[in-house]
Protein backbone atom coordinates (compact mmCIF):
# COMPACT_ATOMS: atom_id res chain seq x y z
CA UNK A 1 0.00 0.00 0.00
CA UNK A 2 1.44 3.70 -0.93
CA UNK A 3 1.91 6.15 1.38
CA UNK A 4 -0.49 8.07 -0.10
CA UNK A 5 -3.25 5.48 0.54
CA UNK A 6 -2.32 4.92 4.36
CA UNK A 7 -2.93 8.88 4.64
CA UNK A 8 -6.21 8.48 2.86
CA UNK A 9 -7.24 5.73 5.39
CA UNK A 10 -5.96 8.08 7.96
CA UNK A 11 -8.16 11.21 7.99
CA UNK A 12 -7.81 12.15 11.65
CA UNK A 13 -8.14 15.31 13.44
CA UNK A 14 -5.40 16.88 15.46
CA UNK A 15 -5.88 14.28 18.36
CA UNK A 16 -6.24 10.71 17.17
CA UNK A 17 -7.75 8.46 19.29
CA UNK A 18 -5.65 5.96 20.98
CA UNK A 19 -6.18 2.97 18.71
CA UNK A 20 -5.73 -0.04 20.65
CA UNK A 21 -6.92 -2.22 18.16
CA UNK A 22 -4.99 -5.63 17.53
CA UNK A 23 -6.20 -6.59 14.66
CA UNK A 24 -8.58 -4.76 12.04
CA UNK A 25 -11.00 -6.85 9.80
CA UNK A 26 -9.94 -7.58 6.48
CA UNK A 27 -11.84 -6.31 3.56
CA UNK A 28 -13.06 -8.17 0.68
CA UNK A 29 -10.73 -10.61 1.87
CA UNK A 30 -8.07 -8.63 1.80
CA UNK A 31 -5.53 -7.53 4.89
CA UNK A 32 -5.91 -3.60 5.09
CA UNK A 33 -2.36 -1.79 6.53
CA UNK A 34 -3.26 -2.18 10.17
CA UNK A 35 -4.58 -6.13 10.02
CA UNK A 36 -1.87 -7.22 13.03
CA UNK A 37 -0.57 -4.55 15.47
CA UNK A 38 3.10 -6.71 15.29
CA UNK A 39 3.07 -5.57 11.48
CA UNK A 40 1.52 -1.56 12.21
CA UNK A 41 -0.73 0.39 14.21
CA UNK A 42 -2.57 3.23 13.03
CA UNK A 43 -1.18 5.21 16.15
CA UNK A 44 2.81 4.59 15.40
CA UNK A 45 2.33 4.96 11.78
CA UNK A 46 1.02 8.27 12.27
CA UNK A 47 3.96 9.05 14.93
CA UNK A 48 6.16 7.30 12.06
CA UNK A 49 4.75 9.92 9.34
CA UNK A 50 5.63 12.87 12.13
CA UNK A 51 9.27 11.58 12.49
CA UNK A 52 10.40 11.28 9.13
CA UNK A 53 9.00 14.66 7.93
CA UNK A 54 11.29 16.27 11.39
CA UNK A 55 14.49 14.28 10.41
CA UNK A 56 14.11 14.15 6.95
CA UNK A 57 14.05 10.45 6.22
CA UNK A 58 11.62 7.30 6.36
CA UNK A 59 10.83 6.83 10.29
CA UNK A 60 10.48 3.42 12.01
CA UNK A 61 9.09 3.04 15.66
CA UNK A 62 10.35 0.82 18.04
CA UNK A 63 9.44 -0.41 21.75
CA UNK A 64 12.46 1.36 23.14
CA UNK A 65 15.85 3.07 22.09
CA UNK A 66 17.67 -0.36 22.62
CA UNK A 67 14.87 -2.49 20.92
CA UNK A 68 15.86 -0.02 18.13
CA UNK A 69 19.77 -0.49 17.95
CA UNK A 70 19.21 -3.95 18.45
CA UNK A 71 16.96 -4.01 15.18
CA UNK A 72 19.47 -1.87 13.31
CA UNK A 73 22.84 -4.26 14.03
CA UNK A 74 20.53 -7.84 13.38
CA UNK A 75 19.07 -6.64 10.11
CA UNK A 76 21.87 -4.65 9.06
CA UNK A 77 24.88 -6.73 9.40
CA UNK A 78 26.20 -10.17 9.27
CA UNK A 79 28.05 -12.10 12.20
CA UNK A 80 32.10 -11.33 11.14
CA UNK A 81 31.21 -7.41 11.37
CA UNK A 82 32.53 -4.82 13.25
CA UNK A 83 30.70 -1.68 14.83
CA UNK A 84 32.62 1.51 15.93
CA UNK A 85 31.23 3.04 18.54
CA UNK A 86 31.37 6.60 19.75
CA UNK A 87 33.46 6.39 23.57
CA UNK A 88 31.64 8.40 25.70
CA UNK A 89 28.24 8.22 24.64
CA UNK A 90 25.50 5.76 26.16
CA UNK A 91 26.99 2.83 27.83
CA UNK A 92 24.14 0.70 26.95
CA UNK A 93 24.78 1.26 23.70
CA UNK A 94 28.24 -0.57 23.96
CA UNK A 95 27.61 -3.15 26.50
CA UNK A 96 24.59 -4.26 24.80
CA UNK A 97 27.16 -4.80 21.34
CA UNK A 98 29.97 -6.07 23.79
CA UNK A 99 27.76 -8.70 25.55
CA UNK A 100 24.33 -10.01 24.18
CA UNK A 101 25.49 -9.13 20.12
CA UNK A 102 28.93 -10.20 20.28
CA UNK A 103 27.71 -13.33 21.19
CA UNK A 104 26.39 -13.61 17.41
CA UNK A 105 29.23 -12.66 15.82
CA UNK A 106 29.48 -9.07 16.38
CA UNK A 107 32.60 -6.97 16.82
CA UNK A 108 32.74 -3.99 18.90
CA UNK A 109 35.22 -1.00 19.47
CA UNK A 110 35.10 2.02 20.89
CA UNK A 111 37.05 5.38 19.26
CA UNK A 112 37.47 9.00 19.98
CA UNK A 113 34.51 10.42 17.73
CA UNK A 114 36.48 13.71 17.72
CA UNK A 115 38.60 12.08 15.32
CA UNK A 116 38.95 9.90 12.63
CA UNK A 117 36.51 7.18 12.87
CA UNK A 118 38.27 3.46 12.49
CA UNK A 119 37.55 0.56 9.94
CA UNK A 120 34.49 -1.05 10.67
CA UNK A 121 31.27 -2.03 9.04
CA UNK A 122 29.35 0.62 10.72
CA UNK A 123 30.41 3.63 12.56
CA UNK A 124 28.11 4.91 15.64
CA UNK A 125 27.97 8.54 16.50
CA UNK A 126 26.82 10.41 19.31
CA UNK A 127 26.78 14.46 19.07
CA UNK A 128 26.58 15.56 22.82
CA UNK A 129 27.59 11.92 23.90
CA UNK A 130 25.64 11.04 26.60
CA UNK A 131 27.54 11.58 29.47
CA UNK A 132 30.48 13.19 28.16
CA UNK A 133 29.40 15.69 26.21
CA UNK A 134 32.05 15.19 22.82
CA UNK A 135 30.76 16.41 19.73
CA UNK A 136 32.06 14.97 16.35
CA UNK A 137 32.90 16.85 13.26
CA UNK A 138 29.92 15.06 11.53
CA UNK A 139 30.68 15.97 8.13
CA UNK A 140 33.81 15.06 8.25
CA UNK A 141 33.39 11.28 9.38
CA UNK A 142 30.70 10.89 7.75
CA UNK A 143 32.63 11.33 4.96
CA UNK A 144 35.71 9.59 5.96
CA UNK A 145 33.47 6.49 6.96
CA UNK A 146 31.98 6.00 3.78
CA UNK A 147 35.42 6.33 1.87
CA UNK A 148 36.30 3.29 3.78
CA UNK A 149 32.49 1.88 3.23
CA UNK A 150 30.87 2.15 6.33
CA UNK A 151 27.30 2.83 7.18
CA UNK A 152 26.88 5.52 9.39
CA UNK A 153 24.18 6.05 12.45
CA UNK A 154 24.08 8.93 14.63
CA UNK A 155 22.18 8.61 17.68
CA UNK A 156 20.71 11.78 17.79
CA UNK A 157 18.62 11.20 21.77
CA UNK A 158 20.02 14.49 23.12
CA UNK A 159 19.54 16.69 20.51
CA UNK A 160 16.32 15.89 18.42
CA UNK A 161 16.22 16.95 14.81
CA UNK A 162 14.90 20.55 16.48
CA UNK A 163 18.91 21.48 16.67
CA UNK A 164 20.50 18.94 14.14
CA UNK A 165 19.34 16.44 11.28
CA UNK A 166 22.32 14.44 10.86
CA UNK A 167 20.46 12.66 7.56
CA UNK A 168 21.25 16.41 5.72
CA UNK A 169 25.32 15.71 6.68
CA UNK A 170 25.17 12.28 4.57
CA UNK A 171 24.29 10.10 7.86
CA UNK A 172 22.63 6.59 6.75
CA UNK A 173 20.78 6.15 9.74
CA UNK A 174 19.15 8.38 12.86
CA UNK A 175 18.49 6.82 16.19
CA UNK A 176 16.37 8.26 18.97
CA UNK A 177 15.65 6.83 22.44
CA UNK A 178 12.65 9.22 21.77
CA UNK A 179 11.93 8.10 25.37
CA UNK A 180 13.67 11.14 26.17
CA UNK A 181 13.12 14.19 24.63
CA UNK A 182 11.18 13.41 21.70
CA UNK A 183 8.35 12.37 24.21
CA UNK A 184 9.61 14.19 27.19
CA UNK A 185 7.66 13.43 29.88
CA UNK A 186 9.33 10.56 31.23
CA UNK A 187 6.32 8.10 31.00
CA UNK A 188 7.01 6.81 27.66
CA UNK A 189 9.07 4.21 26.49
CA UNK A 190 10.14 4.68 23.16
CA UNK A 191 12.51 4.10 20.22
CA UNK A 192 12.75 5.54 16.80
CA UNK A 193 15.39 5.08 13.74
CA UNK A 194 15.37 7.27 10.50
CA UNK A 195 16.50 5.75 7.29
CA UNK A 196 17.94 8.31 4.41
CA UNK A 197 16.46 5.57 1.91
CA UNK A 198 13.47 4.01 1.59
CA UNK A 199 14.77 0.48 1.15
CA UNK A 200 16.24 0.39 4.67
CA UNK A 201 12.87 1.08 5.91
CA UNK A 202 11.58 -1.93 4.46
CA UNK A 203 14.16 -4.34 5.44
CA UNK A 204 13.91 -3.00 9.00
CA UNK A 205 10.05 -3.26 9.15
CA UNK A 206 10.56 -6.71 8.05
CA UNK A 207 12.73 -7.37 10.88
CA UNK A 208 10.71 -5.56 13.37
CA UNK A 209 7.56 -7.16 12.08
CA UNK A 210 9.25 -10.77 12.52
CA UNK A 211 11.34 -9.97 15.69
CA UNK A 212 8.43 -8.12 17.49
CA UNK A 213 10.19 -5.23 18.92
CA UNK A 214 7.38 -2.87 18.67
CA UNK A 215 6.05 0.50 20.26
CA UNK A 216 2.78 0.37 21.90
CA UNK A 217 0.27 2.61 20.73
CA UNK A 218 -0.47 4.34 24.08
CA UNK A 219 3.63 4.93 23.53
CA UNK A 220 3.15 6.14 20.81
CA UNK A 221 0.54 8.12 21.32
CA UNK A 222 2.34 10.35 24.38
CA UNK A 223 4.66 10.63 21.74
CA UNK A 224 3.20 12.45 19.08
CA UNK A 225 1.56 14.45 22.29
CA UNK A 226 5.37 15.20 22.89
CA UNK A 227 6.42 16.61 19.94
CA UNK A 228 3.23 18.96 19.65
CA UNK A 229 5.43 20.97 22.27
CA UNK A 230 9.43 19.86 20.76
CA UNK A 231 10.74 22.79 19.53
CA UNK A 232 9.88 24.86 22.69
CA UNK A 233 10.96 22.49 25.36
CA UNK A 234 14.47 22.16 23.55
CA UNK A 235 14.75 25.56 23.04
CA UNK A 236 13.91 26.52 26.76
CA UNK A 237 15.90 23.25 28.38
CA UNK A 238 18.70 24.47 26.03
CA UNK A 239 19.12 28.08 27.02
CA UNK A 240 18.37 26.88 30.66
CA UNK A 241 20.87 24.07 30.85
CA UNK A 242 23.55 27.24 29.01
CA UNK A 243 22.74 29.10 31.68
CA UNK A 244 23.53 26.67 34.16
CA UNK A 245 26.85 24.64 32.59
CA UNK A 246 28.16 28.92 32.63
CA UNK A 247 27.54 29.31 36.55
CA UNK A 248 28.88 25.61 37.57
CA UNK A 249 31.91 26.45 35.41
CA UNK A 250 32.64 29.44 37.64
CA UNK A 251 31.22 27.99 40.68
CA UNK A 252 34.73 27.03 43.48
CA UNK A 253 33.37 23.65 44.17
CA UNK A 254 33.06 22.20 40.41
CA UNK A 255 35.97 20.82 38.98
CA UNK A 256 34.85 21.00 34.96
CA UNK A 257 31.98 21.58 33.26
CA UNK A 258 31.06 19.30 30.25
CA UNK A 259 28.61 21.21 27.88
CA UNK A 260 29.44 21.92 23.86
CA UNK A 261 27.86 24.90 24.40
CA UNK A 262 30.50 26.45 26.55
CA UNK A 263 32.86 27.03 23.46
CA UNK A 264 33.19 23.47 21.45
CA UNK A 265 33.96 25.21 18.20
CA UNK A 266 33.19 21.99 16.45
CA UNK A 267 29.78 21.82 17.49
CA UNK A 268 28.83 25.42 17.37
CA UNK A 269 29.83 25.06 13.48
CA UNK A 270 26.57 22.26 13.70
CA UNK A 271 24.10 23.70 15.83
CA UNK A 272 22.79 27.01 17.06
CA UNK A 273 22.25 25.52 20.98
CA UNK A 274 23.35 22.41 22.59
CA UNK A 275 20.54 20.88 23.87
CA UNK A 276 19.17 19.82 27.73
CA UNK A 277 22.24 17.70 29.34
CA UNK A 278 25.60 18.47 30.63
CA UNK A 279 27.71 16.88 32.93
CA UNK A 280 29.81 18.19 35.53
CA UNK A 281 32.40 16.73 37.76
CA UNK A 282 32.71 17.30 41.76
CA UNK A 283 35.79 16.04 43.63
CA UNK A 284 34.99 12.64 43.96
CA UNK A 285 32.40 9.56 44.50
CA UNK A 286 31.65 10.50 47.78
CA UNK A 287 30.72 14.14 47.18
CA UNK A 288 29.00 13.50 44.44
CA UNK A 289 26.25 11.12 46.15
CA UNK A 290 26.62 13.55 48.82
CA UNK A 291 25.21 16.30 46.00
CA UNK A 292 22.47 14.00 44.86
CA UNK A 293 21.15 13.53 48.30
CA UNK A 294 21.26 17.05 48.96
CA UNK A 295 18.76 18.35 45.98
CA UNK A 296 15.46 19.46 46.59
CA UNK A 297 13.63 20.38 43.36
CA UNK A 298 15.96 18.82 40.85
CA UNK A 299 15.06 14.92 41.08
CA UNK A 300 17.71 12.59 41.43
CA UNK A 301 16.94 9.76 38.64
CA UNK A 302 18.17 8.52 35.40
CA UNK A 303 17.15 9.50 32.12
CA UNK A 304 17.08 12.51 30.05
CA UNK A 305 15.45 14.93 28.13
CA UNK A 306 12.09 15.19 30.28
CA UNK A 307 10.29 18.54 31.25
CA UNK A 308 11.29 17.73 35.12
CA UNK A 309 15.45 18.06 35.83
CA UNK A 310 17.32 15.03 36.38
CA UNK A 311 20.62 14.87 37.82
CA UNK A 312 22.71 11.31 38.64
CA UNK A 313 26.30 10.20 39.57
CA UNK A 314 26.90 8.26 36.50
CA UNK A 315 29.75 6.25 38.17
CA UNK A 316 26.88 4.39 39.64
CA UNK A 317 26.05 2.67 35.96
CA UNK A 318 29.39 2.62 34.31
CA UNK A 319 31.94 2.71 37.07
CA UNK A 320 35.28 2.02 34.58
CA UNK A 321 34.04 4.98 31.87
CA UNK A 322 33.76 7.91 33.95
CA UNK A 323 35.47 9.53 37.00
CA UNK A 324 34.00 9.15 40.52
CA UNK A 325 32.53 12.69 40.62
CA UNK A 326 30.87 13.14 37.67
CA UNK A 327 27.41 14.38 37.71
CA UNK A 328 24.95 14.29 35.18
CA UNK A 329 22.16 16.74 35.09
CA UNK A 330 19.80 17.18 32.17
CA UNK A 331 17.53 20.41 32.34
CA UNK A 332 13.72 20.49 32.45
CA UNK A 333 11.71 23.51 32.42
CA UNK A 334 11.88 24.67 35.88
CA UNK A 335 12.43 28.29 36.28
CA UNK A 336 16.79 28.86 35.88
CA UNK A 337 16.77 30.31 39.38
CA UNK A 338 14.87 28.24 41.06
CA UNK A 339 17.09 25.22 38.96
CA UNK A 340 20.46 27.57 40.28
CA UNK A 341 19.43 27.71 43.55
CA UNK A 342 18.62 23.79 44.14
CA UNK A 343 22.17 23.13 42.60
CA UNK A 344 24.43 26.34 44.14
CA UNK A 345 23.22 24.91 47.55
CA UNK A 346 23.58 21.02 47.02
CA UNK A 347 27.12 21.85 45.42
CA UNK A 348 28.24 24.09 48.49
CA UNK A 349 31.52 25.93 48.74
N1 LIG B 1 20.73 6.36 23.24
C1 LIG B 1 20.96 7.26 24.21
C2 LIG B 1 21.83 8.45 23.93
C3 LIG B 1 20.41 7.07 25.48
O1 LIG B 1 20.65 7.97 26.44
C4 LIG B 1 19.61 5.91 25.72
C5 LIG B 1 19.03 5.68 27.05
O2 LIG B 1 19.41 6.27 28.03
C6 LIG B 1 19.41 5.01 24.69
C7 LIG B 1 19.97 5.26 23.45
C8 LIG B 1 18.56 3.78 24.89
O3 LIG B 1 17.21 4.16 24.89
P1 LIG B 1 16.05 3.47 25.72
O4 LIG B 1 16.31 3.69 27.18
O5 LIG B 1 14.80 4.14 25.20
O6 LIG B 1 16.08 2.01 25.38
Amino acid sequence: MTDRKRETLLARGQVPPVDRATIHAYEDATPGPFFYQRDAHPVGYEAERLLGHLDGGHALLFSSGAGATTALILALLEPGATVAVADGGYFGTFALMETELARWGVSVVAFDQTGEPPNAELVWLEPCANPMLTFPDLDAAVAEAHAAGAIVVVDNTVLSPVLLRPLEHGADFVLHSATKILAGHHDALLGAVICARAEDRERLAEFRTLSGIVAAPDAAWLLLRGIKTLALRVERQSATALELARRLAEHSTVRQVRYPGLGDPVAARYVSAFGPLLSFDVADGEEAARVENALELIENATSLGGVGSTLEARARWEPTRVPPGLLRLSVGLEDVEDLWADLARAVGG
